[in-house]
Parts: structure tokens; C-alpha cells; sequence
């Protein structure tokens, strides 16, 4: 991932291209998905692009998952009552998109509804 074109994530890090921020530590950065699934829809990425999966970054770099899913729950503690849905797509099959390992952290009502 690193010696290829910069994701369009590593933009977004890198403030080449605008998102809208919801939190921000010294190791990833969370911002709201352009195209929400759910009422609450907020991805959190790693500032490394080295990893292009969840896979990868389990194997690679337990400490930053472990980080991903902290922030995760610290997003969801202060939008949406500490109550979230986590999902990692984990390859094209899966219907992974970008290519730089990301969290999606899904909430608002989702107990009779969307499924992102
Ligand atoms: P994936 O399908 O790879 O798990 O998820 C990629 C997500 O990134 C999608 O939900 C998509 O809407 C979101 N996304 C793609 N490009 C951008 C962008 O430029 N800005 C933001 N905020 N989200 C994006």
C-alpha cells in the first residue's frame, strides 16, 4: 500500500482533501462516511496506509486494531448513547472499497433497520 498511489484515506489525513472530522488521535483519524448507511456513520482509519485490511493490521499491528476499536467505542460514547455496530469489509468480495484498513462505526436505531 505504501509504495502505491496515496488512498483517498491518506488524502483525507493529510488535509488534501476536505472531511468532516469527529475525532482525532496521534495514530488514526475519524470522520463521517460521505454516503451514510446509518443515522450515525463514522469511519475511523488508521494514518498508516500500510494496511489494506483488517486482516493485514490484526497481523501487523494488534496495539492500533485494539486503538481502532477504543476510539470507536469513545465516537460512539459521545454520538449515539455508547450503543454501535463495528463493521470491517475485508476484501472486494466482501465489498471493501478502499484499500487502507477502516472501521465503520454504524448507530442511531438500527434494531428495525439499516444494514450497512
Ligand atoms: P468500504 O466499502 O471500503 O468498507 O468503505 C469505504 C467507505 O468509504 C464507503 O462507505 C464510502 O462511502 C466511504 N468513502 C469513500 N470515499 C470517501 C470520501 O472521499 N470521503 C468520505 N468521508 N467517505 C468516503
Amino acid at each position: 500500500m505504501s509504495e502505491q498511489e496515496p488512498s483517498i484515506f491518506s488524502k483525507i489525513v493529510s488535509r488534501e482533501i476536505p472531511a468532516d472530522i469527529v475525532l482525532e488521535t496521534e495514530r488514526v483519524i475519524a470522520f463521517r462516511d460521505i454516503q451514510p448507511q446509518a443515522p450515525i456513520h463514522v469511519l475511523v482509519v488508521p494514518k498508516t496506509g500500510e494496511y489494506a485490511t483488517v486482516s493485514e493490521l490484526a497481523a501487523g499491528d494488534p496495539e492500533l486494531l485494539a486503538h481502532v476499536v477504543g476510539v470507536a467505542q469513545d465516537i460512539a460514547n459521545e454520538l449515539c448513547e455508547g450503543q454501535f455496530r463495528l463493521v470491517f469489509n475485508s476484501g472486494e468480495k466482501a465489498g471493501q472499497t478502499v484499500f487502507h484498513v477502516h472501521a465503520h462505526v454504524l448507530g442511531g436505531d438500527l434494531a428495525e433497520g439499516s444494514l450497512a
